[in-house]
Order: C-alpha cells, then structure tokens, then sequence
C-alpha cells in the first residue's frame, strides 16, 4: 500500500508563488532577493497555518539557488535545491521555540551560527514560536541577533505578536501574514481534490473552509477527514454531520417565518436544533450572520463580501429581495444584542425564544416601529378575540411575560385610573427605561412601559437622579393624577439623556473599531488591539501608548474613535485622551502572572490567598 501523506504536507507550496493568499508579501521577498538587499533578521507574524514556515523555508531554498530562474524562484535542480527539496540541506536550521525554549537550547544554536555554510552562500535558522522562548534564552540569543556573521539570516516565526520584547521586534523585519480569505482556500482545496480525484460539492467546500477559520493547514485537515469520513465524495450533507456546523437551511426557512410574522414555526425549528445537541449562543451568531449576508446581498457594491459561492450565493440573493433593509438592520441588531446577553442570562432557551418572537413582529406594522433602532417590544402572539383593536401595542415588560402571560390582556380592561396606579407600581429600576408610559388624556390607546434596550445591550441608562427617584417612589402612596403626570413627562426626555459607559464597555467597542477598520490601516489596528484603554471618569478614557509617535497618530485618529464610541455606547460626551507612558509603566499587559502582580496591587488579599493556599501560577 502506498504510504499516505496528509495533504497539508504533500501539498506544501515550493515556490513562492505557488503560496495562497500572501501575494504582497511573497512578491516583496522575490523583490529583496532579486535586488540582493537582505535583512539578516526576518520576524513573520500572522496566525497559525497561513504560511509562516513554508515561506521561511522557500526563502532559505531561493537565496541559496545556485542558479536561480530569471522570475526569482528557486530552480528546484542545483545542488542546493536538491539538499532542500530532499530536507537534507545543512544550510536550514529549525528550532521549535514551544519545545525547545532553555539557554541550551539558544547556546547551541549560536555555536552552529559561526560555522559557514559548505554549499550556497547563506545558512538559514528558523525559530517558530518565538515568544516561547525563556527570558534567560532570549538575553542569550539578542546580541547575536544583533550582530550575526555576514551569512547568516535569522527568521523568526510567531503568532503572538505582541508577547515579543521590543528590542527582538526593533531588530527584525517584520512581516505581518494574513489569514486566508474563504474563496483562497476553498479554491485551494478544490485544486488538491481533483489533483486526488476527490469528488466535491462547492458548498461543502465552503464549510470546510468556514471552519478553518483562515487557516490553510487547519483548512487541509478538515479536508482529509470528511474526505475520508465521506469516502472520497465530499457532499454538503456528509460534511456539515462529520463536523458538527447547523445547517444553513435552517436560517433560510426562519427567516422565511419571520418575513410572514410565523412565530410558533420558529419556535418549533429552535427546539428541533437544540435537541440536534447546537448551543443556543452558536445558533443565535450564526443567524446574525445570516442576516448579515443577506444585507450584503442587497447592495451590488457589497456583494464581494458575501464569501459564499455557488447555488447558495443565489439563494441568498432570492431571499434578499424579500427583505427589506430596515427589517435587516433590526434583525441584526437584535440578534446582536440577544448574543451579548446569552453569557449573562439566567434562562438562556428564553432569551432565544424572545429574540425570535421579536423577529417574527418586525415586519408587523412597520410604521409603529419607526426610529434607529429596533424597538424591543413583545406583542401577544395570541390574540383575544374581540377584547382589542389589532392597532393597540402591548408592551410588556420581560419578567411580566415570564411570569403572568394573561396579565398584559386584563391590563387592557381596567379603568384609566388604576392603570395610571399600575405604572406607578412599577420599580424605578435603574435599569428600566419607560417611553411615554402615560397615555395622554385624549388618547384612548393603552401603553404598558416596556424594557427598552439599556437592559438587553451593554450600557445601561444613567439612573434617575435622586430628586426624581424620590419622586417616583411617592407617587406610589398616592398623589394627583396631574402631579404624576408630570413626573412620568420628565422620565420621558431620558430619551435624549446619555447611557452611562463601563470600562468593558470601552473596551469592547475598541476592538470593535479596530476590527473595522480597512485594510491598510492593519497596522494601526493591530496596535490597538494590544492596548487597553482605561476609563479615568464618567465619559473618559484614556489610551496609554509607547512614544510621541504612536501618540501623535492615535490623536489623529481620536474623533473617529470617539464618533464609533459614542454612537455605540449612546453617549454623546465619551472622549478620548492619549498619553504616553511613564518610565516603568506598561502599556500593555503581556502575560498571566503580570496580570496576577497588577490585580494583586489592587488588592493585597490576592497575595495572602495565593501564599495561604501555597498556589503557583503557571
Ligand atoms: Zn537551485
């Protein structure tokens, strides 16, 4: 029997142009050697299985050519070549800095490092997760990274940027690798199963490649075992049941549902995934991401986004037609919010279940639920026959919902003047935010107040202050209707009141913008994702930064900063300050045991718990 080799390995690129998805930056290396301008030390980034290794050793191989083709690639016949292509060339030196982090280790490297090579002119050592290496290990190596003999290059590999000390970064070139695009890798993978006579459906490629989550190894190893799980037949079905992803067919009858207000089918189809053994959460993002793709349909200019191919790209365009853009907006948004709240609930199955029942009422009356964002508002999704017009809007709030599904119809019935004592009753709750909760005198349309999204997203509403708190808490006793008018008029201009922001919060729509922005500002958002912003008081932060330089350009970028910030977080003063740091002060947290020291400077207890325990951090 032939021996079997995985395809990650057989289908390792030997060229650099055979390399996916790093174009710029293969190019810019031809270019460096082609114009014999070398760095002696070469720091390549990027996450794991992109192709940080491979092009470290095709780089090795290339400057090493004896005879090099005239487009700069290695020829693959001399010598050279041979040694590398046959892995026996003593010209390439790998170190696995996970396994291999001691001053041995780094002591024995450098003592190869000053013998020369026997053939070609440069030998090469490749460290792989630099960042392992030990503090001791890296004192060792940085003075001969600083000044290694004339034929020696040094390429360092990591998927952990920022845990580097700045003197290895400020010696090295770096290269920063991308994660591949879901169209590179499923048309990679679509050329290595017909090179295997792999039979194929696009679509189960799609998953295959979803699931790799950017990275082409990972991508290849998914693909040898559904290949071999389906027997050389990779179908849609096959492949979504050996890896476990909900089917995406799902997303489309529900929203099919929620287009025709049909809330008990959706109901129906969430239990039938949760009894297929699918997190709640896991659903919920990747119906978001449904709705997310079928947005990006509607817009020609977008639809490069969508990174799906074949008949379901057609599918997904159909039902785009049928929605329309505020109903996606809303949808989203609400599914985005159901997603931050799913770690925090106390009954997850519920807050699913309500976020659908939402969906389901979007497209309800749409001119009820005007404004910018979607309303969180349940409406009774059964209807007492003859009790009400189908124009008035029950607002409930959750736990009523919960607890007395009846209650919202007999609040209907009651005489005015008990209604206005049921509003009154209910908690001035910080978190609660009411929207004209009193019906005015003429109007004969009943409003129940409702939970609006301050409890649902990240920030809450800013409380009552105290004089109003006081205020709603008499009206409890009893008092004139006219005065509790006026006291529920005031609670309605919170409407235009900032939401109250928390560090988490911050930090959160940090990322966020940093994940936002395009692609050649990368290296800024690389930046910020390594930096934690500080909340000094109410509605500002702070973002301490190395130098002037950083300095001067995170100011730059300060009003769009602010702008994402307070639009997200609802607060129309968040501001932004930028400071560089003081001697001794870290700008960044680098590690666990760092984090310990920081967290125990707050509070001494950690370290006494910590001694009395005789714990030990790892
Ligand atoms: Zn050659």
């Amino acid at each position: 029997m032939e021996e079997y080799i995985v395809s990650a390995r057989k289908y390792r690129p030997t060229s650099f142009d055979a390399v996916v998805g790093q174009n710029a930056l293969t190019t810019t290396l031809k270019n460096a050697i082609a114009s014999g301008k070398l760095a002696h030390a070469y720091l390549f980034c990027g996450p794991r299985g992109v192709g940080k290794t491979t092009c470290a050793r095709i780089f090795a191989k290339t400057i090493n050519c004896l005879h090099p083709l005239p487009n700069h690639e290695a020829c693959n016949q001399c010598e050279s070549c041979m040694a590398f292509n046959e892995q026996r060339s003593l010209n390439i030196h790998e170190l696995d800095a996970a396994s291999n982090n001691s001053v041995d280790d780094i002591r024995q490297l450098i003592e190869q490092v000053h013998i020369p090579p026997q053939v070609g002119k440069y030998k090469v050592f490749i460290i792989d997760e630099v960042h392992m290496l030990s503090t001791a290990a890296f004192n060792a190596f940085l003075k001969t990274l600083e000044e290694p003999p004339a034929h020696v290059i040094f390429i360092l590999a990591t998927t952990e940027k920022h845990k580097l000390l700045p003197t290895i970064l400020s010696r090295c070139q770096i290269y920063d690798f991308n994660r591949m695009s879901p169209q590179n890798t499923v048309e990679h993978l679509k050329s290595v199963a017909e090179k295997e006579g792999i039979r194929y459906e696009t679509e189960a490629l799609n998953i295959i490649a979803q699931k790799a989550d950017g990275g082409m190894r990972d991508a290849l190893s998914i693909f040898d075992q559904v290949a071999s799980y389906t027997q050389g037949n990779i179908t849609y079905e096959k492949t979504i049941e050996n890896l476990n992803v909900l089917d995406y067919e799902y997303y489309f009858k529900l929203t099919d549902h929620f287009l025709k207000n049909e809330v008990a089918p959706c109901m129906l189809l969430f239990n039938e995934i949760l009894e297929h053994g699918f997190e709640g959460s896991h659903f919920i993002a990747g119906l978001a991401s449904h709705f997310r793709d079928l947005m990006i349909c509607k817009d020609p200019s977008t639809l490069s986004l969508l990174e799906v191919n074949g008949n379901v790209r057609n599918r997904y365009q159909e039902q785009a037609k049928k929605c329309n853009e505020k109903f996606l907006y809303k949808a989203i948004k609400l599914c985005n919010d159901c997603d931050l709240n799913y770690r925090i609930s106390k009954n997850r199955r519920l807050l699913v279940e309500i976020t659908l029942i939402q969906l389901a009422q979007l497209t309800e009356d749409d001119d009820v639920s005007s404004g910018r964002s979607p309303e969180l508002t349940l409406k009774p999704i059964f209807q007492t026959a003859g009790t009400q017009s189908p124009a008035v809007t029950q607002r409930v709030t959750q736990n009523q919902s919960d607890k007395h599904p009846t209650q919202q119809n007999t609040n209907t019935s009651v005489p005015t003047e008990n209604k206005q004592q049921a509003y009154a009753h209910q908690p001035a709750d910080a978190t609660t935010k009411l929207r004209n909760p009193l019906p005015s005198q003429e109007t004969e349309i009943t409003k129940i107040p409702t939970i609006k999204k301050g409890t649902f997203g990240p920030s809450i509403k800013r409380s009552f202050t105290e004089p109003e708190q006081s205020m709603a808490t008499k009206n409890t006793i009893g008092q004139t209707t006219s005065d509790k008018n006026t006291a529920f008029e005031k609670r309605t201009d919170f409407d235009d009141e900032d939401y109250l922001v928390t560090e988490k919060d911050i930090c959160f729509y940090w990322h966020e913008f940093a994940n936002l922005l395009p692609q050649e500002e990368t290296a800024m958002a690389k930046r910020m994702k390594i930096i934690q912003p500080r909340l000094l008081h109410d509605e500002t932060f702070e973002v301490v930064v190395d130098n002037d330089q950083v300095k001067a350009y995170m100011q730059q970028i300060a009003p769009r900063i602010q702008s994402h910030m307070r639009k997200q977080l609802h607060n129309r003063k968040i501001t932004m300050e930028v400071r560089v740091a003081e001697n001794n002060e870290k700008t960044r947290i680098y590690s666990k045991p760092e984090l310990f020291v920081a967290m125990a400077k707050k509070n001494p207890n950690l370290l006494k718990l910590k001694e009395a325990f005789g714990l030990e951090l790892t």
